[in-house]
């Protein structure tokens, strides 16, 4: 549990945090006397200007996950029978205790740095209209991103468009990997199952994200990117939907292209077996009202009931050659 009240004042001078997996904020290191203290399996840190104590980190006794903390996916309507299984890879803004804060201030945990702001409730009530499987992943892409091949530096990202992720500066091996055991494999394990499951026709992926309308200062004028790399079969019915309404200012691979180095979902679960996919990334100012969570899930499912129908999507295309995921590639769960 973490302590509900901070531990008295102890004029100590600055500490390991490293043995801890953490960071302190480089502004409290720089320009704030920091008082902190260790305390259990917590560490809590004093902002002296501000007079405020936070929980930063605990320690490694902690699980990655306490009972009553959210599990590392959800899985919305499993026993769908609809051709398609949904994906929300950055569904959202949650960070486990033992991680703290990461070092960031509370609205920067809830910014797009952390998730797909909208993206999930999109994604759910497109998996209820589609009567198909979506998969959620239970915490924050800054915790380790699920739509990031491990071997990338940015699966840890220690900054992300210009905030520094303090909690991830400096982790090491072994963090990386209990990270990965605690919230990544579970994720793609699960939907690995769910793909292989479904037995008899050949699925349809689709993954849902959401983008940002300003990154570095620069706005994005267009409302959704219909995303996709080798096989086009369904973006080109996904972009002929969309663009039959003038109103929608539509756009191919942005402000995201799919690769093998910037994705991991779409590409293992879906190109590596030759499956029909497309990703999608709307922007987020429209989803994040109920009334344009509702606007954009019927419109996205009023294209895509007719499209998974599509002859063209009846049986497996070829399997992307430079896909390799040896977790998976035997058929059976390691
Ligand atoms: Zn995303």
């Amino acid at each position: 549990m973490v302590d509900a009240t901070p531990p008295a004042r102890v004029a100590t001078p600055c500490l390991p945090l490293r043995g801890l997996g953490i960071s302190l904020p480089r502004r409290w290191a720089e320009s704030v006397v920091t008082t902190v203290t260790l305390a259990a399996h917590s560490l809590h840190c004093c902002d002296a200007a501000e007079g405020e104590w936070r929980l930063i980190a605990q320690s490694r006794a902690q699980p990655w996950i306490a009972r009553d903390e959210p599990p590392a996916y959800t899985i919305v309507n499993p026993d769908g029978r609809g051709r398609a299984i949904l994906t929300c890879d950055h569904a959202s803004p949650v960070i486990p205790r033992r991680l703290g804060t990461l070092g960031l201030e509370a609205e920067d945990r809830l910014r797009h740095i952390a998730w797909d702001i909208g993206a999930a409730d999109v994604a759910r009530r497109l998996a209820l209209a589609l009567d198909s499987p979506l998969m959620l992943a239970g915490y924050s892409r800054l915790v380790v991103d699920c739509n990031r091949s491990l071997q990338m530096d940015d699966a840890f990202a220690m900054r992300s468009e210009d905030t520094e992720i303090p909690g991830n500066v400096g982790i090491d091996t072994r963090e990386r990997e209990e990270r990965a055991n605690a919230f990544y494999w579970p994720y793609h394990d699960a939907l690995d199952r769910l793909v292989r499951a479904r037995a008899g026709f050949v699925p349809v992926v689709i993954c849902i994200h959401s983008f940002t309308p300003v990154y570095r200062g620069v706005s994005r004028p267009w409302h959704v990117g219909v995303n996709y790399r080798l096989d086009r079969r369904l973006a080109v019915l996904a972009l002929a939907g969309l663009r039959a309404d003038p109103r929608l200012a539509v756009v191919e691979n942005e402000p995201y292209s799919v690769s093998f180095d910037g994705d991991y979902t779409l590409p293992v679960h879906a190109e590596r077996r030759g499956l029909p996919h497309v990703l999608f990334e709307i922007r987020q100012d429209l989803i994040g009202t109920a009334a344009g969570v509702e606007a954009w899930s019927e419109r996205l499912a009023a294209l895509l009931g007719p499209a998974l129908a599509h002859p063209s999507l009846a049986r497996p295309g070829n399997p992307a050659p430079d896909v390799r995921e040896p977790r998976y590639e035997n058929g059976e769960m390691p």
